[in-house]
């Protein structure tokens, strides 16, 4: 249908498929965009990508759902990307919610919230003499303005309301949260036993004009390694903590010198990070064409006999951050980002948990 319409209806590219994903999925943008990119790997290669191909259409959660991803972010676009957490909890409950159905709203609160039982009571798991209790912690930052939208404020009836035009300064909070406790911090009698330990986790950071007062994933580093982890370890000896984090790519920061495709150009040299050695497969030749100097995406493709012609150096998808387990040779940034000695790079603070034996996990984007 997409091609039909696009090549004999006189349709451009993003018409046709806009046409077809109303049709067949009574769909947005968001899917019209996956057909044009099936449609061009069906052009380009003769294949059609494995979501297409049926096994892994049926939707897991809500949360991936297509209607459910391109309404939030045409909300938070409306926001001017600006929307506050409560903007937000009020927008799924009174309008996506009720544009779902209240069964598929049950299902968006279950992924959301978890009870342990139906009175909420902690339950602790039998466990054998080897296992430890594990701890689930996450990982949680917002940014406040000061003059964030209250939902009410008091003015003169029938005079509008002022508002100030401007945000006002900003303050990060960044903070770890347990499902029992609330906040990661010590109580009264930990804060008499440890003196040596930071109190709370949280961390603040207030705006400045001269932008050095950003949050920095050197801070998140640093309240991981510094506060987190030692107020953990005090509270909770003898457990293992499973520390949750979102994808922000705030926290990106690896190793200094770690394989990463996001400071790499396509081509070699100009402004791009030298990185340490890898090595793959066989062929361990150390950079024979551009010796010396960082060779770009491109180059590495090609000594790996992975690269092809018509790839593009990244895809708007993988500009964007959209990311999709299924998309897996949609550009030569995502291709190389899934080369084992690629994917198997850490975060800072994930090196620093993990050494720990406590475990990091990354929500899914
Ligand atoms: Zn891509």
């Amino acid at each position: 249908m997409f091609f039909k319409k696009w090549k004999y209806d006189n349709l451009n590219k993003e018409q046709a498929s806009l046409h077809s994903t109303k049709v067949v999925y009574d769909k947005g943008s968001y899917k019209a965009k996956q057909i044009r990119i099936w449609a061009k790997s069906w052009l380009e290669y003769g294949i059609l990508s494995k979501s297409l191909q049926g096994y892994l259409q049926k939707i897991k959660s809500i949360i991936d759902d297509e209607d459910v991803i391109e309404q939030s972010l045409l909300f938070i676009h409306e926001k001017g990307g600006k929307a506050t957490p409560k903007e937000y909890q009020t927008f799924v409950k009174e309008e996506l919610f009720s544009h779902l159905g209240i069964e598929e709203s049950k299902k968006f609160l279950l992924k959301l919230l978890v009870y342990e039982e139906e009175n909420m009571k902690q339950k602790d798991p039998i466990l054998l003499s080897n296992e430890k209790l594990h701890i689930f912690i996450t990982y949680d930052e917002c940014l406040f303005y000061t003059n964030d939208d209250r939902p009410i404020a008091w003015a003169p009836i029938g005079e509008p309301l002022l508002r100030k035009k401007e945000q006002g300064k900003s303050i990060m909070v960044s903070d770890f949260l347990l499902k029992t406790n609330g906040k990661l911090k010590l109580n009264k009698n930990e804060i008499l036993l440890y003196p040596e330990i930071p109190i709370e986790a949280r961390k603040f950071l207030k705006s400045r004009k001269n932008e050095e007062g950003w949050w920095t994933a050197e801070h998140l580093l640093d309240q991981v390694i510094n506060y987190t982890i030692p107020i953990f370890k005090a509270k909770y000896p003898n457990t293992i903590g499973v520390f949750a984090f979102d994808n922000s790519t705030n926290h990106g920061a690896m190793v200094k010198d770690a394989l990463n495709v996001n400071n790499m150009n396509v081509n070699p040299g100009g402004k791009q990070a030298i990185m340490k050695s890898t090595f793959f497969g066989l062929n361990k030749s150390n950079h024979p064409t551009f010796p010396n100097q960082p060779k770009g995406i491109r180059q590495i493709l090609i000594e790996r006999v992975i690269w092809y012609n018509g790839l593009v150096g990244h895809c708007q998808l993988c500009k964007l951050n959209i990311d999709d387990i299924t998309r897996t040779d949609c550009c030569m940034c995502k291709i190389l980002s899934l080369e084992e000695d690629f994917k198997s790079q850490k975060l800072q603070f994930q090196e620093e948990i993990e050494k720990r034996g406590y475990i990091c996990i990354f929500y899914p984007i």
